[in-house]
């Protein structure tokens, strides 16, 4: 069993990591594709520029005002503070199927093509909250002969004079570039948001705080992730929910090292602080970025990197401590990926605070470049690697589990069979030695009866009543001997029955007659109700009467006032048999109890009667010995109905319908 389970494990987690590779080929696939027809104009030496405002009129005939424009290059870096500058350049006359600007990461802008507004994108009015890569512009236009120039009036809120990037090429082209890339966040982000979904349903279901970091960690990367895609444009217009992704990187620090120490069970003061305060940080960054983009920004620039720094200070010695302490190959992968996710998020750091950095690392080490080309795609990867590191510990630990299952299963079957044989042993000494008592203690009560009768002679009363408990007690020691040996006997199959047709009334009068003096004693009703006519059960008549002893005794024994009445009736080819009584009852809580060896109801009560709690037991199994059912309808208070089911002999089924409709014979022995 526990290799079957094993191998499914296994089997199961190959099965995940095909589906992961296999979603993994069309995106290779995407990225190797070759290069699209794309003129880029960004960096292109032909852009004129113009600081300030124009005339709107002046788009009709640009050359004519083409004394106020500048190369751009000679323009400088950044305006004296926010305001408008316009941009301008010719727009090469190479022909493409179906032509379209590529417009992105300008803020608030205009496009002019051919003397006529093209686009506009968070002009006017302007909304501060919508960072520059989120909007972007795919917009159609047609060559014309001579080629128009592309005329950008740009609002720069931070001064800073920009292109932007301005692309020129078949609209096909750029979606196909678009979904290039777009693939891997797209799909980090699906597997991000399954791991997080999957670890709050860990957490609801444990309540460990462990999942909850997971699943918030996977949150954050999930987040980011879709936030970065172009392809989310497409689908909803949410510039503040992009506006605010930011914050995924401070909240996510915090939830990974909140995993980390749960992970361990391990931290320091000063670690456990720095983590509360990137999470006060998140939520004053938050405040802060509803009241004011420029103040955010700075804040996330300038103190972020420092906590984060902190954090990796800390943890790391943490990391170093576990390592020593617990060098084991499951310390060496969360090590592994824990450097490996730190690392690429730094790298995120880094290309966010120094943007021409990138381009100065794709320059000087090319092979970085697929790896960098979105600045935050180093902390997606990374957090990948995290994850899987977190993967294989987990099947590391589930095979643990499981050998650990596999061993305990064994130990328990081996206990399961020791307590079997002693419990045989303990029931075999239980019926030899009440065996053994039998004898002895029969002859006891034979001795003391005729001792009773008088025959060693007269006797005074003293002698009498001291006796007559001997009597009394030696009767009530014997029924607990003979219940024992019964029990043992049902229990290890020792019974056997004598089937044949039983008069159910018969057998009823005689053991109302036998217990009729103890009613009269408490001065309590003891009736059967049972029709005559009734068919014959298939029974041994033995241990009906001893069913009806146990249960009409027990009657007697819970009521003290009212009566006890044993009725009756005929269905389909059953005889219910119910002992009624108007006792103390039973609470409703221990009904199935009762019938359980050794149980007795409630505690107060059964110790106020005698018994050892093994009449019910015996009794319920003897009436399946005859394939019959037992049950107990009882309110506390006011009594209890005991039935039971005994099978109509076969040679005796009559005509029921008109038996049941017969009027009942009372009879009181
Ligand atoms: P014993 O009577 O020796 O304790 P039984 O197995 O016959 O053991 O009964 C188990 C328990 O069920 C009793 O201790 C009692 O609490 C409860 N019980 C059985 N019959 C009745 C009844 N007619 N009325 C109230 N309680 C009953």
């Amino acid at each position: 069993m526990f290799r079957a389970t094993f191998k499914r494990a296994i089997l199961r987690t190959g099965l995940v990591l095909l589906l992961i590779a296999g979603c993994m080929i069309p995106i290779l696939f995407l990225n190797s594709n070759s290069a699209a027809r794309i003129t880029d104009l960004s960096g292109n030496p032909g852009w004129s520029f113009h600081a300030g405002d124009l005339p709107l009129d002046a788009v009709q005939n640009p050359t004519s005002i083409s004394s106020d424009w500048i190369p751009l290059r000679d323009a400088g870096k950044r305006l004296e503070g926010a305001g408008y500058y316009w941009l301008k350049i010719d727009v090469p006359t190479e022909a493409y199927r179906d032509p379209h600007f590529f417009i992105h990461d300008l803020r608030h802008y205009q496009a002019f093509w051919n003397g006529k507004l093209l686009l506009e994108s968070n002009f006017e009015p302007r909304n501060p909250r919508m960072l520059e890569y989120y909007e972007w512009n795919l917009v159609s236009f047609s060559f014309g002969y001579p080629a128009e120039p592309l005329l950008l009036r740009v609002y720069s809120d931070d001064g800073v004079i920009k292109t932007g990037t301005v692309q020129v090429g078949n609209a096909a082209d750029f979606i196909v570039r678009i979904l290039r890339n777009d693939s891997d966040k797209l799909l980090f982000g699906v597997i991000f948001t399954l791991l997080s979904i999957v670890a709050a349903l860990f957490y609801f279901h444990t309540r460990k705080k462990l999942y909850s970091y997971f699943s918030l960690l996977g949150f954050c990367a999930a987040y980011a992730s879709f936030c970065r895609t172009f392809a989310l444009g497409l689908f909803v217009h949410a510039p503040t929910l992009v506006y605010f992704h930011e914050l995924m990187l401070p909240l996510g620090s915090f939830a990974f090292n909140g995993f980390f120490n749960h992970l361990y069970g391990t931290t320091t003061r000063f670690h456990r602080t720095v983590r509360y305060c990137m999470l006060a940080f998140t939520a004053l960054c938050f405040f802060v970025g509803i009241w004011n983009n420029q103040a955010y920004h700075a804040l996330l620039f300038n103190v972020f990197p420092l906590l984060f720094f902190m954090l990796i200070f800390s943890s790391s010695r943490i990391q170093s401590r576990i390592f020593r302490d617990q060098p084991s190959t499951e310390s060496a992968i969360i090590i592994f990926g824990y450097i490996v996710s730190n690392v690429s998020t730094f790298l995120t750091s880094l290309l966010l605070l120094f943007p021409n950095l990138r381009d100065y690392w794709i320059r000087h080490l090319p092979w970085l470049a697929p790896y960098i080309r979105d600045d935050q795609l180093p902390v997606f990867t990374g957090l990948f690697v995290f994850l899987c590191c977190m993967g294989s510990i987990i099947l590391l630990r589930e095979k643990e589990v499981h050998l650990q299952v596999h061993s305990y299963s064994r130990e328990l079957e081996e206990k399961n069979r020791k307590l079997e044989e002693i419990d045989k042993l303990k029931d075999e000494f239980l019926a030899n030695t009440s065996h053994e008592l039998r004898t002895p203690l029969n002859g006891i009560i034979g001795i003391t009866e005729s001792l009773l009768e008088g025959v060693a002679g007269p006797l005074n009363e003293l002698a009498r009543s001291n006796l007559s408990m001997v009597v009394s007690s030696g009767k009530r020691l014997s029924g607990l001997i003979n219940d024992i040996l019964d029990f043992s006997k049902l229990k290890h199959a020792g019974v056997t029955l004598f089937i044949q047709g039983v008069d159910l009334k018969r057998t009823t009068d005689s053991v109302v007659n036998v217990l009729q003096p103890l009613a009269h004693l408490k001065d309590i009703g003891l009736l059967s109700r049972i029709d005559e006519r009734l068919p014959l059960v298939a029974a041994d008549e033995n241990r009906v009467q001893q069913i009806l002893y146990n249960l009409v005794g027990n009657a007697l024994k819970f009521t003290e006032r009212g009566q006890v009445e044993i009725t009756a009736h005929l269905d389909d080819e059953w005889i219910y048999v119910s002992v009624s009584d108007t006792g103390i009852g039973i609470p409703t809580g221990r009904l199935n109890a009762i019938f359980e060896p050794f149980e007795q109801g409630e505690g107060s009560a059964a110790r106020e009667y005698e018994g050892a709690g093994l009449g019910l037991a015996i009794t319920k199994k003897l009436v399946e010995m005859h394939g019959g059912a037992m049950g107990v309808i009882s309110t506390p208070g006011h009594g209890s109905t005991f039935t039971f089911t005994l099978p109509v002999a076969e040679d005796d089924l009559q005509d029921r319908s008109a038996l049941e409709e017969r009027p009942e014979r009372e009879t009181t022995g």
